[in-house]
């Protein structure tokens, strides 16, 4: 079961980009990060899909930026205090406004341990109602890995957890100055701690890690809450979508429906193989194989996938 777990949390460290700095050499040659304007005053900085035998580096997720007429928010900040820095240096290179609010998609360690960059800033964090005691559950877990991979000693493992809440039948909306967000939270689907951001200017909706474009989608709450977040957010229209993983895309119906046909495969292939009583290890070569080609790191993360759902779901009625 150890065995499972971990293989189950290092599920979102299978990709890994540019290397990554230390804040002390940073603040000596700053880290440059690259950074796309995907629609009018949003930046993205896009992590690259590697795996997880390469090393993980803090680099492997979408980070980025809306920028307001008044303010700034930073929506994740990678993995590192390395990438938070090298974030914020993007963004002054960019405005002189504020960063005024920093907002992490979820708990996942490759997003939030940037957030120590913007506490001076005076940014208010926010997150989604379970994120406060999401982050310290995996505190030490996450020193641990931050340690192994990043070589950042445990006292310089720093979290910064919201203190502004979005309850999840609530969302909360700010305002940037003429930029109007609106922050949803929902219930376990990805984790226990997903939301999204809406940028009604440009029918934007920054997903976090309730969308996966290219790399195999990783289920770290609930398959069925998962789904049902997915029918919900694509019942609006939207002009581009933001990935927590891989590209941002305009066609929204298409990455979609992606995403849903792999996780209603691989729920009703779980489904059959309890009934039919297959054994784990057999139900992990078979599971969902006809999606293989669609996805890159399929193998790996299809079976840490199967390995976290399957024993909940044979308690299921
Ligand atoms: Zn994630």
């Amino acid at each position: 079961m150890k065995k499972i777990i971990f293989l189950w949390t290092i599920c979102i460290l299978s990709m890994t980009s540019t290397s990554v700095f230390s804040h002390e050499t940073l603040s000596m040659k700053q880290e440059t990060l690259s950074m796309k304007e995907v629609a009018t005053g949003i930046f993205v900085h896009q992590g690259k899909h590697l795996d997880v035998d390469d090393g993980y580096q803090g680099d492997i997720c979408n980070i980025g930026f809306i920028i307001g007429q008044k303010s700034v928010a930073v929506i994740d900040t990678g993995g590192s205090a390395s990438m938070g820095y090298a974030l914020l240096s993007e963004i002054k290179k960019r405005t002189s406004l504020p960063v005024k609010y920093v907002i992490n998609t979820h708990v996942h360690l490759d997003h939030i341990y940037g957030n120590i960059a913007f506490k001076e800033e005076g940014a208010k964090f926010i997150g989604h109602e379970n994120l406060t005691k999401a982050m310290k559950l995996r505190e030490e877990f996450y020193k641990g890995l931050n340690l192994k991979y990043l070589n950042i000693p445990y006292e310089k493992s720093i979290q910064i957890p919201p203190n502004l809440l979005v309850k999840v039948t609530q969302p909360l909306e700010i305002d940037l100055g003429d930029r109007l967000l609106k922050i949803t939270a929902y219930p376990t689907a990805h984790t226990d701690t997903d939301i999204t951001i809406e940028d009604y200017k440009t029918s934007t909706l920054w997903t976090g890690d309730l969308l996966f474009a290219e790399r195999t989608p990783v289920v770290d709450g609930d398959i069925h809450g998962f789904i049902n977040a997915i029918d919900s957010m694509s019942q609006v229209k939207f002009n581009l979508l933001i990935p927590g993983h891989g590209t941002p895309t305009l066609k929204p119906n298409i990455a979609w429906n992606n995403i849903r046909r792999y996780l209603v495969t691989l729920r009703d292939d779980i489904r059959a193989a309890i009934d039919e009583g297959l054994d784990l290890q057999m139900a992990i070569d078979n599971i969902a194989k006809e999606e293989s080609s669609n996805w890159e790191l399929f193998d790996i993360q299809n079976g840490r996938n199967i390995n976290m759902i399957y024993p909940k779901m044979e308690w299921e009625e």
